[in-house]
């Protein structure tokens, strides 16, 4: 096994989770799924829970941390997480020690891993993504943003492996079952990145370094990977920096492969 992985363990508005492991010790992006199921996919994948001394929350929507509160008492473990986020978990939980206050656009050590929290624009006050760094290599995890802000750019561009949201067809979106209330959300500044969106960020701001994407938070109702893949492969096709970048995209549902960073 290399000593820098990850897995994404769902992806998309029915529950996020991260696995990140470096050197033997591993962190959680996001728990948005019952800790029942982070279990059983983590065994799925001879992953080992007792690894993770750290959950990384990046905002208080439920698809990001309705786990947490069980999975943090289950293993106790600790949780970073801006203040915005951090209120949202059990007293018990933020005054026990365990709880940790993020700080956007700073950088915090976890064991060995060096991790920087990325500002998003998203409606939910205080909400990051995450860059994590070993090695001189650097895995980030960018989802739940309406737009890209220059800390997106910045984060896109030192990333070796970047996960990064390609939520919706905008078409689909605007043409599907969502009430107009719900629809105009996702468009907003405070909303989600449409394939396009996403396409444009990555060919501005991925560097040669870029060896895989994985596209992420995929709308089941208003999106298909067949469609998010063909748009972010037409936009990689035309930047010259992007051609040794693999690309492919994370199911809601099941585990991704253990992939090194
Ligand atoms: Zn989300
Ligand atoms: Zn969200």
């Amino acid at each position: 096994m290399p000593d820098f992985h990850f897995c994404i363990l769902g992806s998309g508005s029915k529950g996020n989770a991260c696995y990140v492991e470096a050197d033997g010790e591993a962190l959680l992006v996001d728990c948005g799924l019952s800790a029942r199921t982070i279990g059983e996919r983590l065994s799925e994948k001879n992953l080992d829970a007792s690894k993770i001394g750290t959950v990384l929350l990046t905002h208080y929507h439920s698809d990001h941390i309705r786990g947490a509160d069980v999975f943090l008492r289950r293993t106790g473990a600790n949780v970073f997480a801006t203040k915005d986020t951090l209120k949202r978990l059990p007293e018990e939980i933020q005054s026990g020690g365990r709880g940790f206050e993020v700080q956007p656009a700073t950088q915090f050590e976890v064991g060995k891993m060096s991790v920087r929290a990325i500002p998003n624009s998203h409606d939910a006050p205080g909400t990051v993504s995450y860059s994590i760094a070993y090695l001189g290599r650097t895995f980030t995890i960018i989802t739940d943003l309406g737009v890209a802000n220059e800390h997106t750019h910045q984060a896109i561009a030192w990333s070796d492996v970047l996960v990064f949201e390609s939520n919706h067809d905008l078409t689909m979106l605007e043409h599907g079952p969502y009430p107009w209330p719900l629809i105009r959300r996702i468009k907003s500044a405070g909303g989600h990145l449409s394939n396009e969106d996403s396409a444009d960020a990555i060919k501005r701001s991925g560097s040669e370094r870029m060896k895989l994407l994985v596209l992420a938070h995929l709308s089941e109702q208003n999106n298909s990977p067949e469609i998010a893949l063909d748009t972010m492969k037409n936009a990689m096709r035309e930047s010259s920096r992007l051609t040794k970048a693999k690309l492919m995209h994370a199911e809601p549902h099941d585990p991704s492969d253990v992939m090194e960073i």
